[in-house]
């Protein structure tokens, strides 16, 4: 099994820009707009001014074969080089950290299950990093996830992002949207070419860069700081089918538990990624308020 990395090299110095795809094996979007991109490159409809573009479609293999999270353990968590594997991402670590290594700038394409469109985990209050975020063609942004429920620095917690992070690059995970929403390649191929404009490393000559759009108006901006997690009780139910970024109101019933109390927003807020069919017990959705975004 091999891992394929491919990486243009504008002739004029400039920041390294890697893209990344099925870290989750089950999220298809990302290898489907990064392949569109690597086509886009060789036949001249994107050109690069500078720097350099590393792209990896597909960064667990094994999982995208099977189409599954993944094989053996969340390549998005404990992502560091070990010196003892034991599990098959183990040996995925040392080629993304590598890769990571030798980044200025990360954008790492996912997709969810809940229903919904796409949105940014927003971390941290490094100004550049959040200019950056603001800069992909996106217009939700969930903030402060990783502080209340990531684990907040440790090593348990590491992902791309945080890796990416401890080695001074700026790193943004966007979420396109739901696995099967038919758009979800487009916006991560979209925020591809949006992150090289942000970059200036987008040759405005070339045809990619003339149809390109804006980046969302300030107006548009919807951030939602997380407020808290809600686990499902046995029998309980949503009033309807929730979608991720769904408002309410104080007072909305939300759901129902099985003896028929109702569950009430506990003040004006957004629904994010509910789980309608989470386990008992099991993380069920997370209610948040709505927030500048963070300046
Ligand atoms: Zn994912």
């Amino acid at each position: 099994m091999t891992v394929k990395t491919v990486v243009f090299h504008a002739l004029e110095t400039g920041p390294a820009l890697t893209v990344l795809g099925a870290v989750h094996g089950n999220e298809r979007c990302g290898p489907e707009a990064i392949r569109r991109l690597i086509g886009d490159v060789e036949d001249g409809t994107v050109a690069l001014s500078r720097g350099s573009l590393q792209l990896m479609p597909v960064v667990n293999p094994k999982a995208y074969a099977q189409n599954v999270r993944f094989v053996e353990r969340n390549l998005n968590r404990q992502l560091y080089p070990k010196d003892e594997k034991v599990h098959y991402e183990d040996h995925l670590d040392p080629i993304v950290c590598d890769l990571l290594d030798r980044t200025d700038v990360l954008l790492d394409l996912h997709s969810f299950a809940s229903p919904g469109g796409p949105f940014i985990f927003l971390s941290g209050k490094n100004p550049d990093e959040l200019a950056y975020a603001k800069s992909l063609g996106v217009s939700d942004f969930v903030y402060g996830w990783a502080e209340a429920y990531g684990g907040g620095g440790s090593k348990e917690s590491q992902g791309t992002t945080e890796y990416a992070r401890t080695r001074g690059a700026l790193a943004v995970t966007l979420e396109c949207g739901q696995h099967l929403n038919t758009d979800a390649a487009d916006v991560g191929y979209r925020a591809i070419l949006m992150a090289l404009s942000h970059l200036g490393m987008l040759d405005a000559s070339c045809p990619a860069a003339s149809g390109l759009g804006q980046s969302a108006a300030a107006a548009d901006l919807r951030c939602v700081r997380m407020k808290s997690v809600f686990y499902r009780d046995e029998g309980a139910s949503f009033c309807k089918p929730w979608r991720h970024f769904d408002a309410v109101a104080k007072g909305e019933t939300i759901a129902s538990y099985a003896n028929g109390e109702k569950l009430v927003a506990p003040e004006d807020g957004f629904i994010v990624l509910p789980k309608e069919a989470a386990a008992t017990g099991g993380e069920w959705f997370y209610f948040g308020t709505a927030t500048a975004y963070p300046e």
